[in-house]
């Protein structure tokens, strides 16, 4: 399952899950995808890239969650999406142990451990794209990884 971002004609985005991309391409070819808002059907993906949908029933909504149903199309199998889902929870749950988080501060606190202003230790936060690429320039390495929100609670 993936989830695409996606932009109708009078620009309100939106976000479609599908089995895949072709899924989207052969969904749209014939109108079935629609504007929550407008219910315009031409609809457009926007250029990000594709990335895995990590809610199952449980979790708290994604943002503005518009399942699209998918007539003739076979879902993907369960068992490869529950597997998938667990190591990436997993993983997730890893990088929320071993990591501070340091929120809206991330960038300029890459940057104080990479001066050797601030004790070295994994740190985990937000940054903007543009200053991603500015730690890039300058040669800290940080790397995106979505946490889902089961992961940031202890464990049961
Ligand atoms: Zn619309």
């Amino acid at each position: 399952m993936i989830v695409l971002d996606l932009a109708c004609a009078r620009d309100h985005r939106f976000e479609g899950w599908f089995a895949s991309a072709d899924e989207f391409d052969s969904q749209c070819a014939r109108s079935l995808v629609q504007c929550p808002v407008c219910a315009s059907q031409e609809v457009r993906r926007l250029l990000s890239a594709p990335r895995l949908n990590l809610a199952r029933a449980g979790d708290p909504a994604p943002k503005l969650p518009v399942p699209v149903p998918a007539p003739g199309g076979s879902p993907p199998s369960a068992e490869v999406a529950e597997a998938m889902h667990a190591r990436l929870l997993q993983m997730a749950r890893m990088i929320v142990q071993q990591t501070d988080d340091v929120g809206e501060r991330f960038a300029e606190e890459a940057r104080r451990i990479h001066y050797r202003e601030a004790p070295a230790r994994g740190i985990r936060g937000v940054a903007s794209p543009g200053e991603v690429a500015e730690l890039g320039d300058e040669g800290i390495e940080v790397f995106a990884f979505p946490i889902p929100d089961a992961a940031k609670n202890p464990l049961q």
